[in-house]
């Protein structure tokens, strides 16, 4: 252990914190914004240059969009000029359906998050950016986390959450038993193209499924296509990224995108399911870091806000005073509300990798479009009718 100056000296020199979040993608910075509005220091930081793009299809949920709007959040995030979503166009294994997916709203990662980030520092956070984190140890009452920009710094919080999302997570490198059977998982891409033209309409998800993965496009502010993927690593080794994409687009009857090829594409690590943790001694996972799951219309955002939103009451009594028993409070709470959620998404990603069900489940909604509303107000949160939503 190495010996740390008096506390006093410490909160001084901004090495003290009742809580470093680590990870300013939405459920870091929700979390974040959350604990500063309820009155403790919080220090946010992200290893990324902000605003910084994300590899994401940039759809938020109806049910998303209605988180927000609980939060205070929404006049922010509407000001971005996202496209307001209505459609939802699925297309694969020689069919295709249009469905009603009223109530969200498409837009660029980097403007949303940015806005996210924003609205926290507007709370009272200190964010820091290009700022790696590494987790330390937890004792005396603290956990240390260290901080690495131009220089290495040191500094301690009553309480750390892990919101360094997909992969690469604040104890990656420590623990590499959380990349076990890395290989057969899809790899995410993404990349926004300047596209004119009146191919990929306006306010519909376009969603293409194929053998070796699925590839959705959607506008987002400023008539820009936001292009992503989630495909076969076998794929992506092959052909490339943009090839893959124009593959799935083409086997799927969607219209080709010109310069697939040429566009800097954003990846991610192989898309894992599960974390082996999602709470230690003073420390918390969240979003992405606590479990990830294949999104279809726009889900992964709000499961972060969400996770966000439902672990800030326990981590406000987890910095006024740490009790052993709030790591399994946490598992409980966090697998209680949100793996009912995911559930829904993990079926359907499982279905439409078969392509016997998967044909079957498409044929049935081409030929009776009203079973599709039901799919959309589970996965999507919105009925067609236009009532509240709720988490499933
Ligand atoms: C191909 C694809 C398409 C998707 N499409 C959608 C969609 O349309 N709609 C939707 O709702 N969801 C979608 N998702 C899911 C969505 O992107 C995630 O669920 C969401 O971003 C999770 O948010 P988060 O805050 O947990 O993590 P992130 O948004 O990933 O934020 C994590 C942050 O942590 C930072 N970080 C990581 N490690 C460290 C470290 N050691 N030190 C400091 N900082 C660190 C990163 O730089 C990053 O900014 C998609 C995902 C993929 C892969």
């Amino acid at each position: 252990m190495i010996g740390f100056p008096g506390k006093d000296e410490r909160q001084r020199s901004g090495c003290l914190w009742d809580v470093v979040v680590v990870g300013a993608g939405p459920a870091g910075a929700v979390v974040a914004r959350e604990l500063a509005l309820a009155g403790t220091t919080v220090l946010l930081v992200d290893r990324r240059r902000f605003p910084r793009n994300k590899v994401c299809g940039g759809c938020l949920s109806a049910r998303t969009v209605e988180q927000l709007g609980q939060l205070g959040l929404d006049k922010a995030v509407n000001q971005l000029g996202g496209k307001a979503l209505h459609r939802l166009k699925l297309g694969g294994w020689g069919h295709l359906v249009s469905l009603p997916l009223p109530g969200g709203i498409s837009i660029s990662r980097s403007a949303l998050d940015a806005t996210l980030v924003n609205s926290a520092l507007a709370a009272g956070v200190e964010f820091r950016s290009l700022c790696h984190a590494e987790m330390g140890e937890a004792y005396d009452g603290f956990r240390s986390v260290i901080l690495r920009s131009r220089t290495k710094l040191e500094v301690m919080a009553s309480l750390v959450i892990d919101a360094s999302g997909l992969g690469d997570s604040l104890v990656f490198d420590s623990e590499p038993e959380r990349v076990d059977s890395a290989n057969s998982h899809r790899i995410g891409c993404s990349a926004i193209l300047d596209h004119s033209g009146d191919r990929y309409e306006s306010g519909t998800i376009h969603m293409a499924i194929g053998m070796g993965g699925y590839v959705g496009v959607v506008r987002v502010e400023g008539d820009r296509l936001n292009v992503a993927a989630a495909l076969d690593p076998d794929l992506i080794r092959l052909h490339g990224v943009g090839v893959a994409v124009s593959y799935v687009l083409d086997a799927a009857c969607f219209e080709p995108i010109q310069g697939l090829d040429s566009v800097p594409w954003k990846g991610t690590p192989p898309m894992m399911q599960e974390p082996k943790w999602l709470a230690k001694e003073r420390l918390f996972a969240i979003g992405d870091a606590s479990g990830y799951v294949e999104p279809f219309t726009g889900e992964g955002i709000g499961w972060a806000i969400h996770s966000a939103t439902l672990l800030a009451p326990l981590a406000l009594k987890a910095i006024k005073s740490w009790n052993p028993s709030m790591a399994a409070d946490w598992v409980s709470l966090r697998r209680g509300e949100l793996a009912r959620a995911q559930r829904d998404c993990r079926w359907f990603a499982w279905a439409l990798r078969h392509p016997f069900i998967a044909r079957g489940v498409l044929r049935s909604i081409e030929s009776m479009p009203v079973l599709g509303g039901p799919l959309v107000r589970r996965l999507h949160g919105s009925t067609v009718s236009g009532a509240k939503t709720t988490w499933p």
